[in-house]
Formats: structure tokens, C-alpha cells, sequence
């Protein structure tokens, strides 16, 4: 099969690539390295079935010519990470919203299969239970930065799932929540490759907030398996999966388990949220996934624990020599 990544160059991008090169199937990326990293593909290039495209999924002209070849699209690029929402809220909006367009526009034209990638985000604020693919999504003001973010990927379920519907085009829609492993950068604030980052350096590691907030992560590893196994279920196609993590922790429980799994002398503090982020920046309390649809549809059953993807993303960090500052 031939597949079609926007964003491959980014960090799960580029693990299913690997993956899927691995299991003898052709890959083209295209990436405009705003966010990914060349060097997430460079042990890549010159295998067998991989090529890389450097653009913008928003160049409809290339698009059209790679979509072409594509027997299945999976389409990763997007503005990603919070921070990079706060500071550029017009990237954000734009880059998700005009590059799904394109995308599923001219799948249909071929009735090519493809797969969205959504975001935990979507759920917005906690609601009292684990977040289930059926619930309602609950956002702040719009005023507020964060949730411009949330409203994008909203945009592209919707017209993915309206693409379903109205043009019977082939389409599977993917929640991702708080994903792990090599090659993910704190660059744009996520919490494990900062505060492991943190920890090898000595550096204090910042929790935000009071620290009681709480996430479940999944190790790239085991988001990429179930993708994978999604993909190839016809049941799949015109669905919302959740991928995520069954055990839950608080960042400050995060911050004390990093430190211990890599024998850190770094001492945590505490930074409020407007210094973190922005004046009124509205956090998540808690976030879970129900995972009991994909775990029916493919047997899915994350097999890493947070202590796998702690030492996996310091190993990395090791071997990049990235344990200086972000
Ligand atoms: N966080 C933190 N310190 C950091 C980076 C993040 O305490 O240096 C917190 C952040 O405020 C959030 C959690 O860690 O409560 C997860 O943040 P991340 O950006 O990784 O993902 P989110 O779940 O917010 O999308």
C-alpha cells in the first residue's frame, strides 16, 4: 500500500513511517518542517518505498499530485502544542483548518481513505467522567487563546465526518491524547521531554500550577500499533476513536516519578499559569480517555508504562545530547 503523511517529519509522523517501511509498505511525507525536524526522517532516507516532499499541504498543486498516488492519506499536520496555540493562535487556526480542507477535498475526487488526526483537546473542560468518543465537548470563551485550538480540529471532524456522509468518502477520525517517546520536543511545551530534559540537566523541573492536575500518557509506540490496526478495519471507516493511556497521574506525581526513574537532583517548583502560558490561561484538571471502543474494535491494550516512556525519551535525549536548555 502507498501512503500519504502530512506532517510525517513530526514526531509520530515519523514513527509511522518507520512502522510502516518496516512492514514493507510505501511512504511519502510531505512536511514543511514548521514543527517537525529533518532529522526525525534522516536514518529514513534511501530505504526502499520512502520519499519526502519539503512543503506545505496548503500548496494544492503538489497536493493534488500526491494525493493522487496515495492509496491511504494520514493527515498529521497540524500547528501542535500548546504553547505554539497561545503565541501564534492565527497559524493555529489557519494551518488546521485550510489544510484539512485541501486534504479531504481531493481525496474525495478519488475516493482515497483518509485518516484525521484530532486531538484530547477537542473535549475541552473536565466533565466529571473519563472522556468518552459520544460526549459532549465543552469549550471556554473565545477569547481565551487555548480553545482556538480545540474549535480548529473541531472544524475538521466535522467536515471529515460531513465528507463521510454527503461524498461517502472513506474516513477515520483519531482523538490522540497526551502521546510520548523519542523524538518529541519540549520545544513547544510538552510536559514529559521538558521535565525529563529538565531532569538530566539538574535544571529546577517547573510544574504549572498547583500540580494537581491530572493526564494519562501513551507511549508513540502504542498510539502507532493502534493506528495502524485502525487503518485496516473496514468497521474503522466513518468512526472517532480515542487512543489513549489507562493510568492516571498528576503532573506533580510526573515531576517526583521522572526525578526518581532518572535519579535526578533537580529540585520542582511551582510556576503560576500566566507566567507559564498567558494572563487567564485555562488549564485541564483531569483528562481520560474511555478506550473501550477501540479496545472491542482491535483488541487494543497499551503495553509501555509512563517508566518505559521516561527512559526511552532519556535515552534519546541522551544519545541527541539535548539535556541543555529547551
Ligand atoms: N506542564 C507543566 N510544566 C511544563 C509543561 C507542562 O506543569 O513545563 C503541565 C501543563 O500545564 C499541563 C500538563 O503539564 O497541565 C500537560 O501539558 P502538555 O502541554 O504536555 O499537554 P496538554 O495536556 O496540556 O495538552
Amino acid at each position: 500500500m502507498k501512503y500519504l503523511l502530512t506532517g510525517g517529519a513530526g514526531f509520530i509522523g515519523s514513527h509511522l513511517s518507520e512502522a510502516l517501511l518496516e512492514r514493507g509498505d510505501e511512504v511519502c511525507i510531505i512536511d514543511d518542517l514548521s514543527t517537525g525536524g529533518i532529522e526525525n526522517i534522516k536514518h529514513l532516507k534511501g530505504r526502499t518505498g520512502f520519499r519526502y516532499v519539503l512543503d506545505t499541504v496548503m500548496n494544492r498543486s503538489i497536493m493534488i499530485e500526491l494525493v493522487d498516488e496515495a492509496d491511504v492519506v494520514l493527515h498529521l499536520a497540524a500547528a501542535v502544542g500548546v504553547r505554539l496555540i497561545v503565541e501564534s493562535p492565527v497559524r493555529t487556526i489557519e494551518t488546521n483548518i485550510k489544510g484539512t480542507e485541501i486534504v479531504l477535498e481531493l481525496a474525495a475526487k478519488k475516493k482515497k481513505t483518509v485518516v484525521v488526526f484530532s486531538t484530547s483537546e477537542v473535549y475541552g473542560k473536565y466533565n466529571g467522567t473519563k472522556f468518552s468518543e459520544t460526549g459532549d465537548l465543552v469549550l471556554g470563551p473565545t477569547f481565551k487563546g487555548r480553545w482556538s485550538y480545540a474549535a480548529s480540529k473541531i472544524i475538521d471532524e466535522f467536515l471529515a465526518l460531513a465528507y463521510y456522509k454527503e461524498k461517502k468518502l472513506p474516513v477515520i477520525i483519531i482523538r490522540l491524547f497526551n502521546t510520548v517517546g523519542p523524538r518529541q520536543t519540549g520545544r513547544y511545551g510538552m510536559v514529559v521531554p521538558r521535565f525529563v530534559q529538565q531532569a538530566l540537566s539538574g535544571e529546577p523541573i517547573t510544574v504549572y500550577g498547583d500540580g494537581k492536575q491530572t493526564r494519562t500518557f501513551t507511549h508513540v509506540k502504542d498510539a502507532v500499533m493502534a493506528i495502524l490496526n485502525l487503518v485496516k478495519h473496514p468497521d474503522a471507516i466513518g468512526e472517532i476513536f480515542n487512543i489513549g493511556g489507562r493510568d492516571e497521574v498528576s503532573i506533580e506525581g510526573l515531576a517526583d516519578l521522572i526525578k526518581e526513574v532518572l535519579q535526578s537532583p533537580s529540585s520542582i517548583v511551582h510556576i503560576p499559569y500566566e507566567k507559564a502560558y498567558e494572563e487567564g490561561f485555562e488549564d485541564m484538571r483531569k483528562r481520560v480517555p474511555e478506550i473501550g471502543k477501540i479496545e472491542a474494535l482491535i483488541g487494543y491494550e497499551p503495553k509501555c508504562d509512563i517508566r518505559d516512556m521516561i527512559r526511552d525519551v532519556a535515552e534519546y535525549q541522551k544519545k541527541r545530547g539535548l539535556s541543555s536548555s529547551l
